[in-house]
């Protein structure tokens, strides 16, 4: 495993609309292997491949319950509305308020190319919606209401 540079906000790749991944072989495991190491050191819930620079339906997450690994996902359902606090890691340092659902179900493929639906509520359902946006080329100042002065945050 390795870790990746992550692109930041200003870098065009992540503008970009993201390609289905079409190949479940040892290039795309590397690449969700060295995803998860790279979120897990720059101690984020989320990262799309879009911002290691990979323009591919890939993404990860980990909210404290285990990683995720989601491959060409879709939005299947959401429910809710919240605003509440979001980062990006391609952003760093930057927060700001973002609305969101408070629940959302995906259905995605797996690493081996298997179907299966992932759900979440709070954290987990914005973790999903982030992530996914980025598969579209949309960050999340692109959704934020209110960008919000860091020295102000508190963080528990
Ligand atoms: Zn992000």
């Amino acid at each position: 495993m390795a870790i990746r540079e992550i692109l930041r906000e200003d870098d065009e790749t992540l503008r970009k609309k993201c390609r289905l991944v079409e190949r479940f072989d040892e290039r795309l495991w590397t690449l969700l292997d060295d995803m998860a190491e790279t979120m897990a050191s720059a101690n984020g819930v989320g990262l799309a491949a879009p911002q290691v620079g990979v323009i591919r339906r890939a993404v990860v997450i980990d909210v404290g319950e285990g990683l995720v690994e989601l491959i060409n996902p879709e939005l299947v359902e959401t429910s809710g509305n919240c605003e509440d606090v979001e980062g990006c890691l391609s952003s760093p340092g930057e927060y700001g308020l973002v609305p969101r659902p408070t629940y959302a179900k995906a259905r995605a493929q797996d690493r081996n190319g298997n179907w299966f639906e992932v759900e979440g509520r709070d954290l987990m359902a914005r973790a999903i919606c982030h992530e996914l946006d980025h598969l579209d080329g949309i960050l999340f100042k692109d959704k934020v209401t209110e960008m919000l002065d860091p020295s102000e945050l508190e963080f528990e």
